[in-house]
């Protein structure tokens, strides 16, 4: 189980308090955000684990894949081929977990449930990615058990290993259920600014 401490809108000082206290994987959810806090301290603490938790637009693939270590929201197919080409520009392979819409709101990035066994299998065949695992984001007003039950059956059905799932209100669930990384923000930090 990875603890993501979910630093995005969080003074520094919480986040030097953190990686004082020994805490090394962190999520962001802007690529921008993320480079001004993360660039120097990375040489700093050179075994962190930086994630991307939010949606990643094209024409930021390649400065994502830069910096994140693992990417959780791999979610269409022109992504993909925006991430394979700064994959090889770049040198540097983020770990890649595709995210999936369980609730099927519109609003929401992700793949249909239904379609996410197909999405996988073109992602290791058309673009070489070895997908890690599957990441899901419930809707805020449902109970969470059920969103995270059914990850679980679409990662077996995918035949991926990992699932993150699970934040500060619902994390507990998340664990109970089978979650490897829980996305912990508020509960860990306190409320982000602007909130
Ligand atoms: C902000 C965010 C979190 C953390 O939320 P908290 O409720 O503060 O724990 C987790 N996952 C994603 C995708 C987020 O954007």
């Amino acid at each position: 189980m990875t603890l993501i401490a979910v630093s995005k809108q969080q003074p520094d000082e919480r986040i030097d308090a953190a990686l004082s206290a020994g805490q090394r994987a962190f999520g962001e959810n802007r690529v921008q955000e993320a480079q001004a806090r993360w660039t120097g301290r990375r040489a700093r603490y050179p075994d962190l684990e930086l994630r991307l938790i939010g949606p990643l637009q094209s024409n930021k693939a390649q400065a994502a894949a830069a910096l994140f270590d693992v990417i959780e929201t791999l979610d269409r197919d022109s992504l993909a081929a925006a991430l394979r080409k700064a994959m090889d520009g770049t040198g540097r392979a983020p770990r890649l977990y595709v995210q999936v819409n369980t609730g099927g709101e519109a609003q929401k990035s992700g793949v249909a449930p239904g379609e996410a066994a197909a999405f996988v299998a073109r992602m290791r065949a058309d673009y070489g990615f070895d997908i890690e695992g599957l990441m899901c984001l419930p809707p805020l007003e449902e109970p969470a058990g059920p969103h995270f039950a059914l990850l679980v059956r679409l990662a077996r059905d995918c035949g991926v290993a990992k699932l993150s799932m699970g934040m500060s209100g619902d994390f507990e669930t998340a664990v109970a259920l089978g979650a490897t990384s829980v996305r912990v923000g508020s509960a860990l930090f306190g409320e982000r600014a602007g909130e």
